[in-house]
């Protein structure tokens, strides 16, 4: 069916919608891989797991199946047993949404009223703008430095009587580096008690920089840290939607009330208990796609790269002007990438093939 046969005949309508969605960019998913000549395409652009499902995570899946009639666990309860094991905590201390996406909409939800502010370094995962306004608060974006670190030091500069919550991202999307534990800390002694910080641990399964932040160390220690996880990068489930946070009990309280209910549905939430148990085997994979990534980051630094550090599964080309020309360089060879405007492209680690296409594409292509 085309879009004219869905479209009603009636003119413009009259209804009012709130004006900040006039302003928000539209969340601009990762495009899928497109067929170029000859070659097996490869999406990525979207940082998703090359693998697929392990077979018991797939038998969970469709057992639970026979029972979509039913509605899920609303309390999540099974899963957030299970999530307590795996990190010694309370299961008081988890709640789940859909993505952690959504759990950080819930948290900004339960924090901000209108006007409030929410601090977050630039570039940044291209969620937090959006989920920010759309919760009627105003985002507060502080640019990375020229490492494409973030400047914690200018982030606590901008705390104002209005800041609710800071978004930290390690390893920061799209960029690839790490925030150091000492700086967290050193920022964290400069953030008043009640404004909430969100470490967002997206890939935190794939970073090897000792001095990283752990997130759940830091949150042991302060109770106003939220940490955020997702079963959509190491453990494959990106189409299942499914992400938690770790917070303290009444944080966490706060976060479970926002969720929408009934939201996290059956079959993600067997599969991420059954992701939980199959955790070795999942743990194989994201060796090898660590071990896929310093491969990439050492043949790129020989032909000449100078690129920002990465303990995620992508690497960030910062092209300024020459990003939309990259970008075409790769998709021309079946690769789909993540172009963000003049600032640069992100690539995800995928299977070999695609990585030795992509350094074939940026020797070609000349370091930068
Ligand atoms: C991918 C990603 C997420 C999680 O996405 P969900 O699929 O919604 O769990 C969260 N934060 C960052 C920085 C990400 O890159």
């Amino acid at each position: 069916m085309s879009d004219d046969a869905v479209l009603p005949a009636a003119a413009s309508p009259t209804v009012r919608l709130r004006q900040v969605l006039g302003q928000m960019p539209d969340y601009k998913p990762g495009k899928p891989a497109a067929a170029a000549a000859g070659v097996t395409p490869y999406k990525l652009s979207s940082n998703e797991n090359p693998y697929g499902p392990l077979p018991s995570v797939l038998t969970a899946i469709t057992e639970a199946a026979m029972s979509v009639n039913r509605y899920p666990d609303m309390a999540v309860v099974g899963l957030r047993e299970r999530l307590g094991r795996a990190l010694s905590v309370s299961s008081d201390c988890i709640a789940t949404g859909t993505g952690s996406v959504a759990v950080l909409a819930q948290i900004v939800q339960a924090a901000c009223d209108a006007g409030d502010e929410v601090i977050f370094a630039w570039r940044s995962f291209e969620a937090y703008p959006i989920v920010t306004q759309l919760a009627g608060a105003t985002p507060v974006m502080v640019p990375l430095d020229d490492q494409a670190r973030h400047r914690l030091d200018a982030m606590a500069d901008a705390i104002t009587e209005r800041t609710r919550v800071v978004l930290v991202c390690t390893p920061n999307n799209p960029t690839g580096p790490t925030v150091h534990r000492a700086e967290l800390d050193a920022f964290l002694d400069r953030v008043p008690s009640d404004v909430i910080v969100v470490i967002d641990e997206a890939y935190v399964e794939f970073v090897r920089d000792p001095e990283a932040v752990r997130g759940l160390e830091v949150w042991r220690e302060r109770p106003n840290v939220v940490v955020l996880r997702t079963f959509s990068k190491a453990y494959g489930l990106a189409g299942l939607r499914v992400g938690f946070a770790v917070a303290h009990p009444e944080v966490a309280a706060a976060i479970r009330k926002t969720a929408t209910p009934f939201g996290v549905n059956s079959l993600a939430q067997v599969a991420a208990v059954a992701s939980l148990d199959a955790f070795d085997e999942l743990n194989e994979r994201v060796e090898s796609i660590v071990a896929e990534r310093e491969r990439v980051i050492r043949a790129l630094q020989d032909q000449g790269w100078k690129l920002p550090e990465s303990d995620a599964n992508f690497v960030w080309f910062p092209l300024g002007a020459d990003s939309t020309a990259f970008s075409e360089a790769c998709e021309a060879a079946g690769l789909m990438v993540r172009q963000y405007g003049d600032d640069g492209v992100r690539v995800t680690i995928g299977e070999a093939e695609a990585n030795t296409r992509l350094l074939e594409v940026a020797e070609q292509f000349g370091a930068r």
